[in-house]
């Protein structure tokens, strides 16, 4: 048996404990995570990495997330999250070989796709999160302080004012949907202008507010985000704060729905001495098992990274 599915074997059979207590099994995760980090429960196995760990407890809590769903409960899956860290490698690619980089998300969830990134970066990443369910933000304390990868945390709405300094790189999975409070929208240069606003556009604005110039920000969008009827009024914000650099599509395969599919949206905010990239790269994610797409597809971006 691997190393991951030991770790996650361990926390199983004690949430599952604590559900016969009533809990929930998540809440029976969270109590697991954060008794092993009080010193009452023990999942030492030998030789286990960061890795090992984050893939044990990204498993159980997905199992606590299928068991008891709840809209906003959606964590990253890891394909994605290896994604991202791959692009975030090569548009960092300097920086990252001579120190580290500044990472925030500001609808951190779980932690899956920050700690993805964070054990791909192993050691490059000072990172901030941002999460307003509680629940899920004590999750993802208990997995950094487990895997020693250390995050400065925020558990609030990330939409009101936030004291978190400007950082050089953005990774976000967007959600999606209607922002509740209008009051706190008309602040934004993207607040509809009638009715209620996208949760999703208003991120977009506030992750720009809270980046460098010259930063990209890496988001996962609804694959349909250009065609809604506000679509217009994010295209013109975005011209006149960012670049887009690149719009990657992902497989459908991977989504239950049409509905659900996501892309790749690669921003990065305008800075006076940085030009628009030539050309915007337009790519589609091929089918994960098939290598020699999968192959192609990084030589495409390679190619236009070259030539940008
Ligand atoms: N990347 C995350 C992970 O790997 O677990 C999943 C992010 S999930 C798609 C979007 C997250 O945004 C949810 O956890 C939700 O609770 C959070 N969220 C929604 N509205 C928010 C707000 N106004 N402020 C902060 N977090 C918010």
């Amino acid at each position: 048996m691997e190393k991951f599915e030991q770790i996650f074997n361990i926390i199983n059979e004690q949430a599952e404990k604590f559900e016969q207590q009533d809990m929930t099994y998540l809440d029976g995760v969270l109590a697991m995570l954060e008794g092993t980090l009080d010193g009452a429960f023990k999942w030492e196995v030998a030789g286990a990495t960061k890795e090992d760990m984050r893939k044990a407890i990204q498993i159980a809590i997905l199992k606590g997330m299928r068991k008891n769903t709840q809209p906003n409960h959606q964590m990253t899956p890891d394909t994605l999250g290896l994604l991202v860290s791959y692009f975030v490698e090569q548009f960092y690619e300097k920086e990252l070989a001579e120190g580290s980089i500044s990472v925030a998300d500001l609808a951190l969830g779980t932690g899956n796709l920050m700690f993805t990134l964070m054990n791909v970066l192993d050691g490059k990443v000072e990172a901030t999160g941002v999460e307003v369910d509680e629940l899920l933000i004590r999750l993802a304390a208990a997995t950094a302080d487990l895997t020693e990868q250390p995050i400065s945390l925020y558990r609030q709405d990330a939409l009101e004012s936030l004291l978190v300094d400007p950082v050089d790189a953005v990774v976000c999975d967007l959600p999606v949907g209607y922002y509740p409070n209008e009051e706190v929208a008309l602040d934004y240069e993207l607040c509809a202008e009638e009715g209620m606003s996208y949760s999703h556009h208003l991120f977009i604005e506030q992750s720009l507010k809270h980046t460098k110039e010259g930063g990209y920000l890496f988001f996962f969008i609804p694959a349909a985000l250009f065609e809604s009827e506000q679509a217009k009024h994010l295209h013109k914000y975005i011209k006149k704060h960012a670049w887009i650099q690149a719009v990657i599509q992902l497989p459908e395969t991977m989504f239950s729905s049409k509905a659900h599919e996501k892309s790749i949206l690669i921003l990065q905010k305008q800075r006076a001495d940085v030009k628009a990239p030539r050309e915007v790269l337009l790519a589609k994610v091929p089918n994960m098992a098939n290598k020699q797409a999968l192959a192609m597809f990084f030589e495409k971006v390679r190619l236009w990274k070259e030539n940008k």
